[in-house]
């Protein structure tokens, strides 16, 4: 499987491809998607998106991936449907493009659930809130997803609407376990001032 990312215009957040050769591709999260596709040099269609959170700059490609792609699926948990229907909660509204994304592309998934990817090849799905409610964290293989619930060298932020301290240290603790021996794959390029763990 290959992996690829890009780094988004908005708030220096990730995007992440995931493929194998001749299959339909997966995103985890979506913002510049174009630009990560046409950086793969491949012409693949994508399946799904999995998402770590809904605030803006993870789901701000998903309005113009969903026009290529109708069928494409996004999962999140219902948290995140909430957010995706409010333009305040998934924080679009500050923005220039406000989102509200409802209706049948979205597929609801909590701790334990597994989704099949490729064959062979499954996401499964853990629960990590703290940031916000909706937060999920994928492992695929050995790689780890961690959307903005652990970038490393960087403090959890909590201060968000739905943020919360306490959900936060013991997700952190989760996923630090998790980490233990695997690929992680933050929601955010990592500050290249800052040493990082
Ligand atoms: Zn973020």
């Amino acid at each position: 499987m290959t992996l690829s990312w890009v780094e988004n215009r908005v708030f220096s957040s990730r995007t992440y491809l995931l493929g194998l050769p001749g299959e339909a591709a997966w995103l985890v999260d979506c913002g510049c998607w174009e630009r990560l596709l046409a950086q793969t040099g491949r012409d693949v269609a994508v399946q799904g998106v999995l998402l770590t959170h809904a605030h803006y700059d993870h789901i701000y490609g998903l309005p113009t991936l969903l026009a290529r792609w109708p069928d494409c699926r996004i999962f999140t948990n219902i948290a995140g449907v909430a957010a995706l229907a409010s333009p305040k909660s998934n924080m679009s509204r500050y923005h220039e493009d406000p989102i509200t994304i409802t209706g049948e592309n979205l597929v609801v998934v909590g701790e334990g659930g597994r989704i099949p990817l490729f064959p062979g090849v499954e996401a499964e799905v853990f629960e990590t809130p703290g940031h916000h409610p909706s937060c999920l964290t994928f492992r695929v293989g050995e790689r780890l997803f961690t959307g903005d619930a652990f970038i490393p060298g960087e403090k959890v932020v909590t201060t968000l609407p739905g943020g919360d301290k306490v959900l936060a240290a013991d997700s952190l603790s989760r996923i630090l376990k998790m980490a233990e021996g695997r690929e992680l794959y933050p929601g955010h390029e990592l500050r290249k001032t800052k040493s990082t763990i």
